[in-house]
């Protein structure tokens, strides 16, 4: 395998710090030609002197006048996008939080790039789009969500969607799993931070609490792998260790199974379609807990009952749940509303009429007026930071 340049978006967070970490164990095999930060540079400038980054950009542009240094820095994202279209790389991994990384995917693509992607929201908000661009122009698309890794790679050798009678998508159930319902409404902050099984950034943390992570993932799903919405089913198994399953139309499932660490993934989504050795560490099958799997309560969880109606729904809907979604979070986070609200505030923005086939100018459009009228009613000026 000659080495592979990638192009790291969003190196600076959960997702991008075990890809560093992949890439500095098989420093032979993959090297970064560009990484990213939104905020901390100082973080982005660590990992360009440890694994000798040539390219750095920062998205946030206000940082521009703040940060002293003379390395050559890209500011803002419209420097960026230049630079994806005409940077030398092989893969880029987009690892950015929330709707932001969706014009950087279509980037990727546009410029006939190869994709590993662990930004989810690319393919809720414009999942049609996306793929149809894939295909036309050639490029792989790989994803880093567990989930959808372990169906990718369950997939192999067995791809005939004729084939597949369904797909499973497991759940740990986040932190409220075993919280009655009558409680939900004394869930604190700090309690919807701690997830049982993952550590990931707060945004992702937050929605598996609520469970529009797995919302978004059945939409992601819907995309990847062409199903329908009736052959995606959810099921909660608190222990994930088993990523997702496939059920072929014999009756046959097979499933992907690890301890729960994204290196995992991502390694599969840069070296694929090889296999290299481990970076995270080898699963002991006799020491792991018992495995168990139980249905979703939607009453609940109903902002995941949501997704499937607007998943099937499709058009502008899928966008409409997603920046509702980003914004209600970012309030919960400022402890601004209740967990409760997150849901609610999802509800009433969905109360919209649909727009069929949406192109990405309308797509990016809505999802700002969307988010700007939830912070509106909250009485905050700024646009969601998450
Ligand atoms: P994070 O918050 O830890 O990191 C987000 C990264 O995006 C940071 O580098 C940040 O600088 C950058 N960023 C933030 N706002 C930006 C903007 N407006 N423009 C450009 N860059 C911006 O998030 P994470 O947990 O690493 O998740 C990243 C993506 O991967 C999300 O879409 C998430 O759903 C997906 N994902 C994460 C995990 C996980 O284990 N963390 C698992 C599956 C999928
Ligand atoms: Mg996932």
């Amino acid at each position: 395998m000659s080495k592979k340049k990638i192009a790291l978006l969003g190196a600076t967070g959960s997702i991008g710090k075990s890809t560093i970490e992949v890439v500095k164990k098989h420093y032979d095999k993959f090297e970064i030609a560009l990484a990213t930060a939104h905020k901390n540079h100082k973080i982005l400038f660590e990992y360009a002197e440890k694994l000798n980054i040539p390219y750095l950009a920062i998205t946030n542009e206000k940082l521009k006048s703040k940060i002293n240094t003379n390395k050559k820095i890209y500011f803002g994202e419209d420097k960026l996008l230049e630079l994806l279209n005409n940077l030398n790389y092989d893969i880029l991994l987009n690892a950015v939080v929330g709707s932001a990384g969706l014009r950087y995917t279509v980037a990727g693509l546009r410029s006939k790039h190869n994709i590993a992607l662990a930004n989810k929201e690319s393919l809720v908000m414009a999942g049609d789009i996306i793929i149809k661009m894939a295909k036309k122009n050639e490029c792989r698309l790989i994803p880093i969500d567990s989930e959808h890794s372990a169906i990718m790679q369950c997939l192999l050798g067995n791809s005939l969607s004729s084939q597949i009678r369904k797909i499973i998508l497991t759940a740990s159930g986040g932190p409220f799993n075993n919280w009655k319902l009558e409680d939900f409404d004394k869930i604190k902050l700090k309690d919807t931070l701690k997830h049982p099984t993952w550590k990931m950034g707060k945004k992702i943390t937050i929605d598996s609490a609520t469970m529009a992570n797995k919302g978004l993932e059945v939409i992601e799903a819907h995309h990847l792998f062409g199903l329908k919405y009736e052959q995606i089913e959810v099921v909660i198994h608190p222990q994930s260790i088993i990523h997702s399953m496939v059920e072929f139309i014999d009756g046959s499932i097979l499933s992907q199974m690890s301890y729960p660490d994204m290196k995992i993934p991502i390694q599969f989504a840069l070296s694929y379609p090889e296999r290299i050795p481990a970076s995270a560490q080898f699963t002991d099958i006799t020491s792991l807990p018992d495995l168990t799997f139980h249905k979703v309560d939607y009453d609940k969880f109903p902002i995941l009952k949501i997704a499937y109606q607007v998943g099937k729904a499709g058009g502008i809907m899928p966008t409409i749940f997603n920046a509702s979604n980003e914004a209600a979070v970012s309030l919960f986070l400022r402890e601004k509303i209740k967990f409760n609200d997150i849901y609610k505030i999802i509800e009433k923005s969905l109360n919209k009429s649909n727009i069929a086939n949406p192109d990405l100018e309308t797509i990016l459009s809505i999802d700002k007026k969307v988010k700007k009228e939830i912070l509106a009613t909250a009485n905050l000026r700024e646009l969601t930071r998450i």
